[in-house]
This record gives structure tokens, C-alpha cells and sequence, in this order.
């Protein structure tokens, strides 16, 4: 293909692109396909002969766009937003073609002092405190690894990366029992291990760790010869929206003289709305590290999580390397790439630039409030259908109930409403029973259309009945 015929299709793309969003309530939010509908209407072999972007780009409407799920669609309430404004849309187009490797200041000296004012301009924007730093990684499971990992270094004095962690006490991490399980991951590939990840029971009407609990399994562990390396917080749990409350925690860090994370991943988007702060983040300034995801519920799409850093020394300790190959010379400049796992990164900041600038700070609270008012609403709305149970209450813009009946019931109620296809929720656990939980984040919804999630669960609640 040459490049004539590169803008040719790319402007096609385009207009697909407003078409698909501009239709996209009239779809059913998730996909209605079975497993392997679409892999048999695939090739099994690759083509010998090139193909034209015709029959590419409509083979693409009639095979692909039926196995999708709609992310982006106005009625999507399950799981955790993963929204694209149109303005981050055009920034990763332009990252994509200019395609540049972010490693280096010298590879991409543009990208580097970009992501550096991003993350600044987040800082500010979230009431961080001055000087506070940061990163942009893939996800936050990438930033949670890198903070583990940063526990881990930290409480064996920088030695284990050498000499790995055999003959080493068992170093401890605590969290609450409210946490993703990206956090249990991370404890995983760092050798740490599942059974040196102590939980604690969530409680209170946020499900947060007891500070006085915690304090008392950290000095259990110490009687018994072990090593606490860390704590992670949890801040609008993936179940329920779970949260710890962050001061007395601090405290208890700060007395063991632990390296602390904050897990935002998706609350943190609501932190650019002052309102929110007090109740959420009281604290969070002295956190350590703190990673949310402005590809959930900011605008950003995936993937763009940020990674702030009080102090990047430790983490750059940890993860730093520098073969010949990559040595630059001339100033200090700062090299992201040694900053995280993976040496390789994209234009991150790019998309934030132009999300920011096109919607303002204000543009973009507006969205979240709204979210969270008509999160509330819906609640009450639910609350008051005759046997109904709201089981845990809106936290940010996440809440959970229950219909009459038993686990099962709740399940064919959620299978029910995906198959009817108007609106899209998904399941989840707490305290041992099934919930259908609802989370209101996509940047085009409006309140007609979480209102809407009352009249076609009554409705398909009682088709089952
Ligand atoms: C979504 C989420 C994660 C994982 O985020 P990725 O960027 O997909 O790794 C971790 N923690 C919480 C609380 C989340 O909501």
C-alpha cells in the first residue's frame, strides 16, 4: 500500500469511526455471538497473494464487528469503563504513525518531556502534593509489579535482584481483602508468594482494613522472624469499590518504616473532583507510590496508567539497568525505560494532551460527577422495586444488589439481561454472596440511560418469574 492509498483509507476509517459511535444505542452492548462463531468464518491459512483493503475492510464488518462487545456503548455498565474520547482517538492515530520507541530521552525527546508535564499536570490536577513525580505504564498491573518489586529490594537492602531470594526470610506484604488480583499477581512474580500476601478483613461501610489489625499482624510476623516489606492500600476495590481509609494506615507504615502503594486504578479518576478527596484520599500525600488508570474512567483509552512517585530513587534502584547499548551521552536527561519493566514504550502522554486540552479539567469533572449523581439515583431507584436489596451501597459511581430469589436467580437474572442486549452488567461476589453489580463511567451516557437499567431489569426480572 502507498501512502495516497493510506489516506484514502484512513479518512474511511474516520467516517466509520463517527458512524459506529453515532449508532452505537441502537447495538446490543454485548456481543450475542457463541464461542468459536467468529474463528470459523477466519482463514486457517495465511493468503499467498496480497488482498485489496476492500475486501479486507468488509470482511471486517460482516465477520468482526458482530463478535465484539461494546465498550464504548452509552448502556455499559459491567465490569470498569474503558472509554476512548475522540480526541485520544486522534492523538494514538498520530502516535501510531509516527510509531516511535519512547525508551530514551534520545529516542524520543518530545515523548519523554511530554509524559513528564502529564504527569505533573495529573499531580496537580488530583491535589498531589509538589514534587511528587511519576510514570506512565501499560497498566496498573505493570505498576503494582514495579512497586512489589520496589518492597521487595527495599527490604532486602537492594541485594535481591543479585542474589534472588533464597536464604531470605519471608518478606510479608499487607493489603485488605478488598483488593484486585493484580495485587496477588504481582506477589507471585516476585517471588514473594501467595502465602506471604497477608489479607485483612475489610470492614466498616467501606470494606477498609482496621489500622489496629493491621499494626498487630505486622508485629505477629516480626515476632515470628519474618520480614514486612510493604503495604498496599486499596482505593475503590475492583468487587464493591472497597477502600482503605489511607491516614491511619500511613501511620501504621511509617511506625514499621515500610514502602506504601495506593491501588486507584480506577478511583482515581474521581480524585480531579475535590469534593471526593476527603473522604477517599485523606492521607494519600504520603504515600509512596500510587498508580490509577486514566484508560477507565478519565478518557484515555487503553492503555495509559499512571504511576506516581514521592520518591523514584527506590523504584529506579530496583529496575534501572544500563547495557552498553543503551548508554546516551551529553546532559542527564531522564530515560522512562529505567523507570519500568518492559524497555519498550509508546507515546503515552500524547493522548493525554489532547484529552485534557479538549475537555478542560472542568469538562471532565462534569462527566464524573454526573456519573456518580446518576449512580445514586439508580440505587434508590432499585432499592425501592418490591424485594430488592441494594448490598452494597454507591461507592463513587459502584453499587451492588441483589433480586429476590437465591445465587442462581442472580446469575440468570445477569445472563438474562445480557442476552436481552439494551444494557450490559456483570456479577460479583461479597461476603460470600452473589451480587449483580453496576458501575456508571462511559463518557456518552446519560441519566435516561442508567435510569433505563430499572426498567429493563424489572422488566426481565419478571419475564423469569
Ligand atoms: C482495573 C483495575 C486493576 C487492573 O488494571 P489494569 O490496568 O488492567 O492492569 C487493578 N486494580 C483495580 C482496583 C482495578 O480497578
Amino acid at each position: 500500500m502507498n501512502w495516497d492509498e493510506f489516506a484514502k483509507w484512513s479518512k474511511e476509517i474516520a467516517d466509520w469511526g463517527a458512524r459506529y459511535h453515532k449508532t452505537l444505542r441502537d447495538r446490543p452492548v454485548r456481543a450475542q455471538t457463541k464461542p468459536g462463531d467468529i474463528a470459523a468464518q477466519l482463514s486457517r491459512t495465511p493468503p499467498k497473494e496480497p488482498e485489496d483493503m476492500a475486501t479486507i475492510l468488509s470482511d471486517f464488518d460482516a465477520i468482526v464487528m458482530p463478535g465484539m462487545t461494546h465498550w464504548q456503548h452509552p448502556r455499559f455498565f459491567a465490569y470498569f469503563p474503558a472509554n476512548a474520547t475522540p480526541p485520544s482517538i486522534l492523538a494514538e492515530q498520530l502516535v501510531n504513525t509516527v510509531a516511535a520507541q519512547c525508551m530514551l530521552w534520545q529516542t524520543s525527546p518530545a515523548a519523554t518531556e511530554m509524559e513528564g508535564v502529564m504527569i505533573d499536570w495529573l499531580r496537580q490536577a488530583l491535589g498531589l502534593p509538589d514534587g511528587m513525580t511519576g510514570v506512565i505504564q501499560d497498566s496498573a498491573s505493570s505498576a503494582t509489579l514495579s512497586a512489589v518489586l520496589t518492597m521487595r529490594e527495599r527490604a532486602t537492602g537492594f541485594t535481591s535482584n543479585r542474589t534472588g531470594l533464597s536464604g531470605q526470610g519471608q518478606l510479608r506484604i499487607y493489603c485488605s481483602d478488598q483488593v484486585h488480583s493484580s495485587i496477588d499477581r504481582a506477589c507471585w512474580v516476585s517471588g514473594i508468594g501467595q502465602d506471604n500476601l497477608v489479607k485483612i478483613k475489610g470492614t466498616g461501610p467501606r470494606f477498609g482494613m482496621d489500622a489496629r489489625t493491621l499494626d498487630a499482624a505486622i508485629r505477629s510476623d516480626l515476632a515470628n522472624g519474618h520480614i514486612p516489606a510493604g503495604i498496599i492500600a486499596i482505593s475503590g476495590g475492583t468487587g464493591v469499590g472497597g477502600s482503605d481509609d489511607l491516614a491511619p494506615i500511613l501511620a501504621v507504615a511509617r511506625a514499621h518504616d515500610l514502602y506504601t502503594h495506593v491501588d486507584a486504578a480506577w478511583a482515581g479518576a474521581a480524585m480531579i473532583c475535590p469534593e471526593f478527596r476527603d473522604r477517599y484520599w485523606h492521607g494519600i500525600a504520603g504515600f509512596d507510590s500510587i498508580v490509577f488508570n486514566p484508560h477507565k474512567w478519565l478518557g484515555a483509552q487503553f492503555d495509559c496508567s499512571v504511576q506516581f512517585l514521592r520518591d523514584p530513587t527506590p523504584q529506579l534502584n530496583t529496575l534501572k539497568i544500563e547495557p552498553e547499548y543503551l548508554k546516551t551521552t551529553g546532559e542527564s536527561v531522564t530515560n522512562y525505560s529505567e523507570w519500568t519493566i518492559p524497555l519498550g514504550r509508546r507515546f503515552r502522554a500524547l493522548k493525554l494532551w489532547f484529552l485534557i486540552r479538549s475537555y478542560g479539567l472542568e469538562g471532565l469533572q462534569t462527566r464524573i460527577r454526573n456519573h456518580v449523581m446518576w449512580a445514586e439515583e439508580l440505587a434508590e431507584k432499585i432499592r425501592a422495586l418490591s424485594g430488592f436489596e441494594i448490598v452494597t451501597e454507591p461507592m463513587l459511581s459502584l453499587f451492588s444488589f441483589r433480586c429476590p430469589g437465591d445465587d442462581a436467580d442472580q446469575q440468570r437474572l445477569v445472563d438474562a439481561i445480557n442476552d436481552d442486549g439494551r444494557i450490559y452488567l456483570t456479577q460479583g461476589a461479597f461476603e460470600g454472596r452473589k451480587v449483580i453489580r453496576v458501575q456508571v463511567g462511559q463518557f456518552e451516557t446519560t441519566r435516561q440511560d442508567v435510569l433505563m437499567v430499572r426498567t429493563v431489569v424489572e422488566e426481565i426480572w419478571r419475564a423469569l418469574k
